[in-house]
C-alpha cells in the first residue's frame, strides 16, 4: 500500500487528504503543518474574523475528529526541514518520515517591508496567518491611526475593517492606482470611491521612504517627503510562493514549484498544488493565489496520485468583501484590451474584461447573477454580444445562449 505524505496543512493540503480517502486510498496519509491550528480558511482573517464576528473554530475547515475518523495523521506544529527525494524521506529536525508519494502544499508567505527602511520595527504587521491576525487584533481600537502599505485586496480589506471599527486609516499605494496589478481602472475607481465614502484616505503614486520610530513604528515618511503619524502599520505588499523546501531538494522552480499539467513536479514521486505551485495552462505558466484554485488543483492531484491522469483545467474565481460590497470575480483578466460595464443598477455593477470580442473575466459588485452568468460563459468558452450585455433590459440568463 502506498504511503502518502503531504507538507503544508492549509487549504490545499486539507482538500487533498480528504479527496484521497473519498477516492478510496487505503494506505497511510500524513498531513504535516507548521501552524498549531488544524487546516483553516484564510479569507475571513482579513474580513469577519478581524472584525470580531467569527471565532477561531469557525475558521477550521474540519474539526480534529474528521482526521482521526479518516485515518489521517495530522502532525501540527511541525516544520519540515528537508526532503530527500532519492531515499523518499521527509525530515522534521532529526525525525524521519518515509513516503511513496509526497505532495507539497506549502502555500505562500507575505513579503515584508525592507529592514533598511525600518521594516523590522515593532508595530508592523502582515496578514497571512491566524497568529498574524491574533497579534494585530489588539491594535484595532477606535481612534487609533493605521497606515496600510499596499492597496491590493488584502490591504483594502484590512482597511475596511479598521474604518468600520472607527480607526483613522490611510492606504499608501506606490502604483498610480490601487488594485493596479489585478483589476481594471473601473474596479480601482469603484473601490477608491467606496473607501473614501467611509473616510479612508487613499494616497496613490506614493512610495514609502521610511518607517519612523526607534523600537516601534510611530509613522511613515512618504516619497514626497510627507510624514504621517501612525499607531501601527499593516504591510499588504504581496506574497511569495513557499518554494524553499522544493528548491533545496533540487526540484524545478518557475515562479513557484514547477509542475506539469497533472500536478507532478520534476520528481516523479513529488506533486504540488495551491499557492506554491505553477502549472502549464492555455499556452502559458500560471500560479494562482485563491481558495478555488487550492481546492480544485489539490483534488486533481489526489485523482492523479490514484492514477486518473486528468489535466488540471483551472477555472479561476475569487471574492473580496469590503464594507457593504461583495466583489465576485470569475476568470482571469490578463491580456484584456477592452471593458464593458453593466449597470449600475442600485448598488450592483459589473465590469466585463474582453480581449477583442472574447470574454476573459468579470468583476461583479453586489451582483451574484452577473458573476454566475459570467463564470458559466467563461467556463464554456462563450462570449456574449457586448450591446446585449450593456443593455439594462437584457435578462442575464439569456446571455448564456450566446
Ligand atoms: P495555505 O492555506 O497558506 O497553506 C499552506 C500551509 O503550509 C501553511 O499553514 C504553512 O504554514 C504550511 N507550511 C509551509 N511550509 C511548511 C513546512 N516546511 N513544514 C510544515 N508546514 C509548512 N482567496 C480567495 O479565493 N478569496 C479571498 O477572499 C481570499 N482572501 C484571503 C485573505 C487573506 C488574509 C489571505 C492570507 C488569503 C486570502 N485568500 C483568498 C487566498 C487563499 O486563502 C489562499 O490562496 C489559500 O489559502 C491557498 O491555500 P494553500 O493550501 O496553497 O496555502
Amino acid at each position: 500500500m502506498t504511503d502518502i505524505v503531504v507538507i503544508g496543512a492549509g487549504q490545499a493540503g486539507a482538500a487533498l487528504v480528504a479527496k484521497l480517502r473519498v477516492l478510496g486510498h487505503e494506505g497511510s496519509i500524513t498531513l504535516i503543518g507548521d501552524e498549531t491550528a488544524p487546516p483553516y480558511q484564510r479569507p475571513p482573517l482579513s474580513k469577519a474574523y478581524l472584525l470580531g464576528e467569527m471565532d477561531e473554530e469557525r475558521l477550521w475547515l474540519r474539526g480534529h475528529d474528521f482526521y482521526a475518523e479518516h485515518g489521517i495523521t495530522l502532525k501540527l506544529g511541525h516544520k519540515v526541514s528537508a526532503i530527500e527525494p532519492i531515499t523518499r524521506k521527509v525530515m522534521i529536525g532529526n525525525d524521519v518520515i518515509s513516503y511513496d508519494e509526497l505532495v507539497l502544499t506549502t502555500g505562500s508567505y507575505p513579503r515584508r517591508l525592507p529592514t533598511n527602511i525600518g521594516g523590522d520595527l515593532a508595530g508592523i504587521y502582515t496578514v497571512r496567518s491566524l497568529a498574524d491576525v491574533d497579534a494585530m487584533k489588539v491594535e484595532f481600537v477606535a481612534g487609533r491611526r493605521l497606515v496600510v502599505v499596499g492597496g491590493g485586496y488584502i490591504g483594502l480589506e484590512a482597511a475596511a475593517v479598521a474604518a468600520k471599527l472607527g480607526l483613522d486609516v490611510t492606504v499608501v499605494e506606490m502604483a498610480p492606482r490601487i488594485l493596479q496589478r489585478v483589476a481594471s481602472p473601473e474596479t480601482s475607481d469603484y473601490f477608491r470611491a467606496l473607501h473614501k465614502a467611509h473616510g479612508v484616505k487613499i494616497l496613490e503614486s506614493t512610495g514609502l521612504e521610511r518607517i519612523l520610530g526607534e523600537h516601534r513604528a510611530s509613522g511613515v515618511r512618504l516619497s514626497d517627503g510627507t510624514e504621517l503619524a501612525a499607531d501601527f502599520i499593516i504591510a499588504g505588499v504581496g506574497i511569495l510562493p513557499g518554494t524553499g523546501l522544493a528548491e533545496a531538494a533540487g526540484l524545478a522552480i518557475d515562479n513557484g514549484i514547477k509542475t506539469d499539467e497533472f500536478g507532478r513536479t520534476s520528481d516523479p514521486h513529488i506533486w504540488s498544488a495551491g499557492d506554491c505551485a505553477s502549472f502549464p495552462h492555455k499556452g502559458g505558466r500560471w500560479r494562482l493565489e485563491s481558495v478555488g484554485n487550492a481546492i480544485h488543483q489539490a483534488e486533481t492531484v489526489a485523482e492523479n496520485i490514484m492514477g486518473a491522469n486528468v489535466v488540471y483545467d483551472a477555472q479561476p474565481w475569487f471574492w473580496s468583501d469590503q464594507y457593504e460590497c461583495k466583489l465576485q470575480i470569475a476568470g482571469l483578466n490578463v491580456g484584456y484590451d477592452n471593458i464593458v460595464t453593466r449597470g449600475p443598477d442600485g448598488d450592483s455593477v459589473s465590469f466585463w474584461y474582453f480581449l477583442g470580442n472574447t470574454l476573459l473575466a468579470v468583476d461583479a459588485m453586489n451582483d451574484p447573477r452577473a458573476y454566475m452568468v459570467g463564470k458559466r460563459l467563461i467556463e464554456n468558452g462563450k462570449s456574449p454580444a457586448k450591446a446585449a450585455l450593456q443593455d439594462p433590459l437584457t435578462d442575464m440568463k439569456s446571455l448564456l445562449k450566446a
